[in-house]
């Protein structure tokens, strides 16, 4: 069976590039031999562009009101079951100095989407403050959905220098599909353009796994993440939540179906490291609602960044994008305990007090690492 796709391992052996037939042809392998094969050149291939510690983002999950009505999330606009809460500044600052003081090197500020002055300047101000608190130590990422390029350099200027606006999917059709009429692939396009040009190392990514999403999508996902000149990767598989038009119909993933799904991402996983090298790749929080330990999976497949969610407990039940999300009664020492054992077990370290900067957007950009 190993002759099958060994032209194909031969390629990725010599470092040459891959095309899409290739790549869909490598998304589709199902052998356990080819697999294993895939995964260790993923990881030789990670090791010597960005080595084996893990870098933390702790995710702060600030708020769940948003003006976006995407068809597949848990708190998309529509949804009246949602108990809709934005922290106060206190609250981010607080958490964002747990951060700090447990030694993560970054943090990610995350939420629901509001374009409006009175969000977007104490987000301006909460940047601002955690910048001053922690002498600009602790390195500060936004996902905050899409915002005019003057919101985004408003921010950059505040202190923020990464950011996370996923794509969802390259294919224009299929985004289409995902989302209602007044929201739009060309808009997001731009928004990514503004934050490259604006100065942050930009992140994006898709979900795996959605209806009517072929191999060869995925596999022009990856190419799309390389042609754009991406710096951070973040995929996860698409998790039915019940109270969404996508997932209305769905009674729950089959233990089958989450076997399957956490194969598919580890092999996107493994692609994107194989193809873009030198990104930092997130092992995101729903691979572990596929798996307990489904992050490490991740991790072992290429990816290096791990976002342990630093939430206040009594938010994260409203805060489901979707459904079984893990750690929801845990809390954030929980969490840092847990993970610690966990990843040392994989015989990996954790880049505590580091940035860990994209090395690619170093690359890309000609400037400078201030950070280690
Ligand atoms: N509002 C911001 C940030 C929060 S949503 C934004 O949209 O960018 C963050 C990500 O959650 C989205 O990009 C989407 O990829 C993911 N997400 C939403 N619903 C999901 C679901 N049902 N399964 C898996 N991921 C989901
Ligand atoms: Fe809002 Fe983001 Fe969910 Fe879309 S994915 S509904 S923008 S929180």
């Amino acid at each position: 069976m190993l002759n099958k796709n060994a032209a194909l391992f031969e390629k990725i052996d010599r470092g040459e590039e891959l095309t899409l037939a290739d790549l869909t042809t490598l998304l589709h392998m199902q052998e356990p031999e080819e697999l294993h094969r895939l995964f260790s050149a993923a990881y030789e291939v990670k090791k010597r562009h960005v080595g084996t510690t893990v870098y933390y983002r702790g995710i702060i999950e600030a708020g769940n009101i948003c003006v976006k009505d995407c068809y597949y999330c848990g708190i998309r606009r529509s949804n009246s079951g949602v108990e809709r809460f934005l922290m106060d500044p206190e609250e981010i600052v607080r958490e964002a100095l747990w951060c700090y003081e447990n030694h993560y090197g970054s943090l990610v500020i995350q939420s629901g989407e509001r374009q409006d002055g009175a969000f977007t300047d104490m987000i301006t101000g909460v940047i601002r403050r955690i910048r001053a608190a922690t002498e600009g130590k602790l390195g500060i990422t936004l996902s905050l959905g899409e915002q005019s390029r003057r919101v985004y350099d408003e921010w950059f200027q505040a202190g923020a220098h990464r950011y996370l606006l996923r794509i969802e999917t390259s294919n224009p059709a299929l985004y289409t599909e995902l989302h209602p009429g007044d929201h739009s692939f060309s808009t997001r396009l731009a928004a990514l353009r503004f934050l490259q040009e604006a100065g942050y190392q930009v992140g994006t990514g898709v979900m795996m796994g959605l209806p009517g999403q072929t191999m060869e999508d995925l596999a022009r996902d990856i190419l799309f993440l390389r042609d754009f000149d991406i710096d951070m990767v973040g995929m996860g598989p698409y998790i039915p939540h019940k109270d969404t038009p996508l997932g209305a119909e769905c009674t729950g993933l089959r233990e089958d179906e989450k076997k399957e799904l956490l194969l598919l991402a580890k092999k996107m996983i493994a692609l994107v490291r194989i193809v873009l090298n030198d990104v930092n790749i997130a092992a995101t929080t729903a691979l572990q609602a596929l798996k307990h330990d489904g992050r490490e999976e991740g991790l072992l497949a290429g990816a290096n960044i791990i976002m342990p969610n630093v939430t206040k407990t009594d938010y994260r039940p409203h805060y489901q994008l979707y459904e079984n999300k893990p750690c929801i009664d845990e809390n954030s020492t929980m969490c840092r305990g847990c993970l610690e054992g966990r990843i040392g077990r994989i015989g990996e370290t954790i880049g505590y007090d580091e940035w860990g900067d994209s090395p690619h957007f170093f690359r890309r950009s000609g400037r400078v690492s201030t950070h280690t």
